[in-house]
């Protein structure tokens, strides 16, 4: 990294100095820090785990004590450096509410009173139960929610008994409809970590995606180049985010009416010839329809629904054509908005066609991973009654199973009755919404086991808690991703476990025993396994055990470049115009309807990401807590004057069905945020009494997603539809 990149990194993640001078603190009182030159100084490569991006990293452990995380310099991905919340990963390890051993339901669910029990006795019920749901109900009616690489082994034991409904709330909750939309386009989605060329992107589009505060360590290095190398940025967005503050056009949209602007710049783009007419003549299929579809969607229709000046929307489009093909409209990760966000993240694909970035270098690149074999485990029984998520196909192009679906089924026993939850690493009262058809499924189940670090929510719902290493302690899937160049690492134990904590691989391997399943468990231990997949790679074990990555050879990753371009949709072109969506009865086209709108003088919640903290299990981390301990709620300076709130006045949230928070959160009055909406970091505000350390800290905004409104196109969870009022504290 450059210098004048090293510090724009810095000034996008401002947070960073705060968790290095917090890790270095609190880390002395956790008693977690050894001097520079202490004895015994051992580096452990690894993996990062306090967020999804998986970044190489190094730990340093002294005297047998964690001491800290840097980054892997062979990795591609963090390229040397960490993000503050991997930074500030140590205090996963320290973290005071952690769960300590396995724990059985002592009175009714809910009331979170537990029996400590040895891993035997947890196991060996759990074992028992799922014997006696089969033999009633079928093996499809246990259900298994994951999050992550660490779910893997229990998918395996879970496939192996039977189960069929396995889903992860990262598909229908958050980037599902991303990746439905340009894979209805393009015949493939963008991955995870995205196929963005942001370093070489001379125009970077930002639609409410607030990289910089959404912390994935490469797109934010590659955003600071971008910007370093004088990129024009253009950000979308209600909130001034701290892109924003690098934009060189800033339009604060409307809550809701992204889809209206985006059709208005693809009806500049058409209508005044600025398209790249040669990659679509060559790579688009349906252009005519297409473009007569578009026809209505003028910047002067788009300006009373998003608020945006005709000629700001014509300035923009212009902007973007003068740098394509190396201008890089981003489909943002968390696409779950407004119910209609499949066409939306469909309407980024289309204008990311006509500018011709798929493909191109500064746009999206074609990635590539290493050839590892998967482990040859005996095949899985077949199931004749299929999955529960959507019956009949009611979501036609929901391209993974829907949590959503699966909780319906639990509630109402239809298509057949759901009995057993399994929730690996997920903290479903957060991640889904409207957690009274939580609870209500959960009363309806004959077993919920929860496998995590800490108790958040739903293990205060659990009939058994099973505690789980952190990814400081264990070894878990190998990581064999898609990117701009193939890699595969390795997640080792840096430390032991400070209780009686065990490795996923390990608690899946075990019930798969006690439930009678050992001939898919063939290897005795993970090493065994690992050595196994590595050496069908020509690999081995010991070698990942020292570098923690192994590279492969980069190949070309643009078209330019000699990738030839294959589109895996029903015409084998960019489907401009579709023909599966008009057939199975969706506009072919994207088109708009306009949001509802909220109660009078109700503000729209929005809600996101700061760059310390991810999903829950990051706000007990006692270093990273120390950086942000809790949220606060963006509210428009002038409303806040008029309503004689000012910053650090603690208020309550009222939503549109009369559920308050439970807990206070504190104003940020600010001109960074439209006087229509309200916007708070997601995460906080934790009811669980299994989280002493983060619990009452801030609001919870899931606490007031109680509506939702379902994507016809594939199942995904509008989300940003819900409104708030305040009540003031004392
Ligand atoms: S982006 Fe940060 S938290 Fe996420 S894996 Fe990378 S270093 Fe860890």
């Amino acid at each position: 990294m450059t210098d004048l990149s090293r510090r724009r990194f810095l000034q996008v993640t401002a947070a960073g100095a705060g968790v290095a001078a917090a890790a270095g603190g609190l880390g002395a009182a956790l008693g977690a820090v050894r001097p520079a030159r202490a004895r015994g100084l051992r580096t452990v490569p690894t993996f990062c785990d306090s967020c999804f991006w998986k970044c190489n990293a190094i730990a340093s452990v002294a005297d047998g004590a964690l001491w800290k995380l840097e980054g892997n310099p062979e990795d591609p991905l963090s390229r040397g450096r960490l993000c503050p919340r991997g930074t500030g990963g140590v205090g996963a390890h320290a973290d005071p509410d952690r769960l300590r051993a396995p724990l059985l339901r002592a009175n009714v669910r809910g009331e979170a009173r537990w029996t400590a029990v040895t891993w035997d006795e947890a196991l060996g019920h759990i074992a028992d139960k799922l014997q006696t749901i089969k033999a009633r109900y079928g093996p499809e009616a246990v259900a298994l929610f994951s999050h992550g690489l660490g779910g893997t082994f229990l998918k395996h034991t879970l496939k192996a008994y039977g189960a069929v409904n396995v889903a992860a709330p990262s598909f229908a909750q958050c980037r599902g409809p991303r990746d439905v939309g340009f894979e209805l386009t393009f015949g493939e989605g963008v991955g995870s970590p995205e196929r963005t060329d942001i370093a070489n992107a001379r125009c970077l589009v930002l639609i409410g995606s607030h990289l910089g505060e959404n912390m994935h360590n490469t797109q934010v290095q590659e955003f600071a180049e971008a910007v370093g190398a004088g990129a024009s940025i253009i950000v979308v967005d209600p909130r001034f985010s701290i892109a924003a503050s690098k934009a060189k056009h800033y339009l604060p949209v409307r809550p809701g009416t992204d889809l209206a602007l985006v059709l208005a710049w693809m009806n500049v783009l058409v209508t005044e010839g600025l398209y790249d007419r040669e990659y679509i003549a060559q790579h688009g299929f349906g252009f005519d329809a297409f473009a007569a579809e578009l026809a209505p969607w003028t910047p002067e229709w788009a300006f009373p629904e998003t608020g945006i000046e005709p000629e700001v929307i014509r300035e923009t489009a212009r902007e973007m054509a003068r740098h394509r093909p190396a201008t890089l409209v981003h489909p943002g990760r968390r696409a779950s908005w407004y119910g209609d966000d499949a066409q939306r993240s469909r309407a980024i694909a289309l204008l990311n066609a006509l500018l011709g970035s798929w493909g191109r270098k500064g746009g999206f690149y074609q990635p590539a991973s290493m050839t590892v074999p998967a482990y040859p485990y005996p095949p899985y029984p077949v199931s004749t009654r299929g999955k529960v998520d959507s019956p009949g196909k009611k979501y036609p192009f929901a391209s993974e199973p829907l949590t959503t679906g699966i909780r319906d089924a639990t509630i109402t026993g239809k298509p057949y009755p759901i009995k057993g939850w399994f929730v690996y690493a997920t903290n479903l009262i957060q991640a889904m919404p409207n957690q009274a058809e939580t609870i209500a499924a959960i009363q309806n189940l004959d077993l919920l086991v929860v496998v995590d670090v800490i108790g958040s929510e739903i293990a205060g719902w659990a009939d058994v808690v099973l505690p789980e290493a952190t990814y400081l302690e264990r070894y878990d899937e190998l990581n064999v991703e898609l990117f701009r160049e193939p890699f595969v690492a390795l997640r080792q134990p840096v430390v032991e476990p400070p209780d009686d904590q065990q490795p996923n691989w390990w608690i899946a391997r075990k019930l798969a025993v006690k439930l009678g399943l050992e001939r898919y468990y063939p290897w005795k231990t993970i090493e065994e396994y690992l050595d196994h997949r590595l050496r069908g790679a020509g690999l081995s074990l010991d070698e990942l055990k020292q570098k923690g990555v192994v590279r492969g050879p980069r190949p070309p990753i643009y078209f330019e470049d000699g990738v030839t371009p294959s589109f895996a949709t029903p015409s084998r072109k960019i489907e401009l115009y579709s023909v599966q969506l008009k057939d199975a009865g969706f506009d072919p086209v994207p088109s708009y309807t306009r949001p509802e709108p909220g109660p009078p003088g109700a503000f729209r919640l929005l809600f996101g990401r700061a760059p310390v903290h991810s999903f829950s299990r990051t706000q007990t981390n006692p270093v990273l807590s120390q950086a942000m301990a809790e949220n606060e709620l963006w509210l428009n300076a002038a409303v806040a004057t008029r309503m004689g709130l000012p910053s650090g006045k603690r208020v309550r949230l009222r939503n549109q069905d009369g559920v308050v928070s439970e807990f206070s959160i504190a104003v940020r009055a600010t001109e960074a945020i439209r006087p229509d909406c309200v916007y708070l970091v997601h995460g906080f505000g934790h009811s669980s009494k299994m989280l002493p350390s983060a619990r009452g800290r801030g609001a919870s905004d899931a606490q007031l997603v109680t509506r939702y409104k379902t994507d016809p196109v594939m199942g995904g969870s509008g989300m940003n539809v819900n409104f708030v009022t305040l009540e003031q504290e004392g």
